[in-house]
């Protein structure tokens, strides 16, 4: 059922504690924790608890979860003393999307380009 746990989905395991995470804030519908492969001295990803394959069917099914996550995005940042950062949501394998459990990418504390690549 939308929004239910996916027994093959690595961050619903991670929010059930199945999988350790470095885990830097929780909410009661978000959790936030380090990218295991970081492109930037901060890079975290805040997930819903609930499980949307991207950001449009989390936006589209739990408009307040989705915000609740913009909301965590300043948060993470504000614990990192970041005045700049980045979010961005890969939707679809073309954007580089490789997990399909909606996650914002929070990336700063270094120079960002644009366009991105
Ligand atoms: P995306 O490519 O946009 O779907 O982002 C998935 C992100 O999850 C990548 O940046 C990975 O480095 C990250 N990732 C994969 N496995 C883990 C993990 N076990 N803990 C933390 N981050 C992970
Ligand atoms: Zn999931």
């Amino acid at each position: 059922m939308a929004g239910e746990p996916q027994e093959d989905c690595l961050f619903c395991k991670i929010v059930e504690g199945h999988i350790p995470a470095d885990v830097v804030r929780e909410t009661e519908t978000t959790v936030a924790f380090r990218d295991i492969n970081p492109q930037a001295p901060t890079h975290v990803l805040v997930i819903p608890k609930v499980h949307y394959a991207n950001a449009a069917e989390l936006a589209a099914a739990e408009p307040q979860i989705a915000a609740d996550v913009l909301r965590e995005a300043q948060a993470v940042a504000d614990e990192d003393k970041l005045d700049s950062y980045r979010i961005v949501f890969n939707t679809g394998t073309g954007a580089g999307q490789t997990v399909w459990h909606t996650h914002a990418h929070i990336l700063g504390g270094r120079g960002m380009q644009w366009p991105p690549g």
